[in-house]
C-alpha cells in the first residue's frame, strides 16, 4: 500500500526507544494501518467493493476503516454500537468517519453483542450487499501478519518490545516476528482476562507477557495522573501520546523502570502504536467533566 512504512526509532532515556508507527499516514494511524493492509488487499482480491466493520463510537479502528475506504476506493459500513447516538450530534470520530464516506448503522447495545453472529451478518447482507467483513478491533490472521511487519532488522538489539493491548492482534504480531532473545511485553487497556487466551489462539512462540495493572480502571478511562504524565511526556519529547492505549503503556513503562523492572543494561523498544484521533473525543468529555485537558 504505501512506500514509507518503516520509521526510524526515536531515543527517549538511556534504554528506552520508541518506534513512532504513528507517523505512518495521518488518518490510517500506526497498528491500524499495519492490522488493515493484508485485509485490504484480500477483500481487493475477492473482487468485494464493500467494506463492514464493528466499533464504539470513539473507535480507532472506525476512523482508519473509514479512511482507507475512502483512499483505495471501497465503500465503508460501520456498525455502532449503541443506538441513542442516533439521535444526538456526532462526535469527532463518527464525524471523521461519516465525512470519508463511511455510512454508519446505529445499533443497541443488546444487537450489537450478536456482531458474530451468522443470523445478524446476514441481515448486514441483505442491507448493505456482499461485504467484506472486517471483526470489531481489526483482529484476525491477515492482521497479525500485517503486525508481523512492525519489527525489523534493526530492532535486533533491543531486549524487550512494549506495546498496548486491546483485542490482541498487534502483540500477537509482535510475538510471532521478534528474534529469540526478545521478551514482549503487553499493557492491556482494560480490564478482564480474556486476552491471554485470544492471543493464544495467533501467537506461535511464549516469549510474551501481559503487565494487567495499568488499565487506570478500564478501557477508555482516564485519570489526571495519567493526563498530567501524557502532556510532561509531550512537553519533553514533542511526541503525542493517545489517551486509551499508548499514554497507559508510557505511564507503565517508566513506572517499572523506577521499580527496576527492567535489567540496567537491557534496551527496551516501546511500539507507539497511534491512536491520536481519540484525543478531540477524550477532550470534549473531559470539559463537560470540568477536569485538565490532554494538550
Ligand atoms: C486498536 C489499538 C490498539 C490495540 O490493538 P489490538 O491489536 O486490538 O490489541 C493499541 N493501540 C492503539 C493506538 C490502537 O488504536
Amino acid at each position: 500500500m504505501l512506500k514509507n512504512e518503516d520509521k526510524c526509532n526515536l531515543k527517549l532515556e538511556n534504554q528506552l526507544y520508541i518506534k513512532p508507527e504513528y507517523l505512518i499516514h495521518p488518518f490510517i494511524s500506526g497498528n491500524k494501518y499495519r492490522k488493515l493492509k493484508y485485509n485490504f488487499l484480500e477483500a481487493k482480491t475477492l473482487g468485494k467493493t464493500i467494506l463492514l466493520t464493528f466499533g464504539g463510537a470513539y473507535s480507532n479502528h472506525i476512523s482508519a476503516v473509514a479512511a482507507a475506504g475512502k483512499e483505495f476506493g471501497f465503500r465503508t459500513i460501520g456498525v455502532i454500537r449503541g443506538e441513542e447516538l442516533k439521535n444526538t450530534s456526532l462526535n469527532p470520530t463518527l464525524r471523521f468517519a461519516q465525512s470519508c464516506g463511511m455510512t454508519l448503522k446505529f445499533v443497541t447495545r443488546e444487537a450489537y453483542k450478536n456482531k458474530s453472529d451468522s443470523a445478524f451478518i446476514s441481515e448486514l447482507q441483505k442491507e448493505f450487499g456482499a461485504f467484506y467483513l472486517i471483526p470489531e478491533g481489526g483482529t484476525n490472521t491477515l492482521a497479525v501478519k500485517g503486525c508481523e511487519e512492525i519489527l525489523t532488522k534493526a530492532d535486533a538489539k533491543f531486549d524487550f518490545i512494549c506495546c498496548p493491548v486491546g483485542t490482541g492482534g498487534t502483540i500477537s504480531g509482535l510475538i510471532n516476528s521478534a528474534l529469540s532473545h526478545q521478551k514482549i511485553i503487553g499493557f492491556p487497556a482494560l480490564k478482564g482476562d480474556f486476552l491471554q487466551e485470544e492471543i493464544t489462539k495467533f501467537a506461535k512462540n511464549k516469549n510474551w507477557e501481559l503487565i494487567t495493572d495499568y488499565h487506570f480502571g478500564g478501557y477508555a478511562k482516564i485519570s489526571d495522573e495519567l493526563i498530567a504524565f501524557m502532556n510532561q511526556f509531550k512537553c519533553k519529547h514533542t511526541i503525542p501520546l493517545d489517551p486509551v492505549y499508548t499514554g497507559k503503556m508510557m505511564f507503565g513503562i517508566y513506572n517499572l523502570i523506577d521499580k527496576g523492572y527492567f535489567p540496567k543494561q537491557s534496551k527496551i523498544l516501546a511500539i507507539h502504536t497511534g491512536g491520536l484521533q481519540g484525543v478531540e473525543g477524550m477532550n470534549q468529555k473531559l470539559k463537560q467533566q470540568n477536569r485538565p485537558l490532554i494538550v
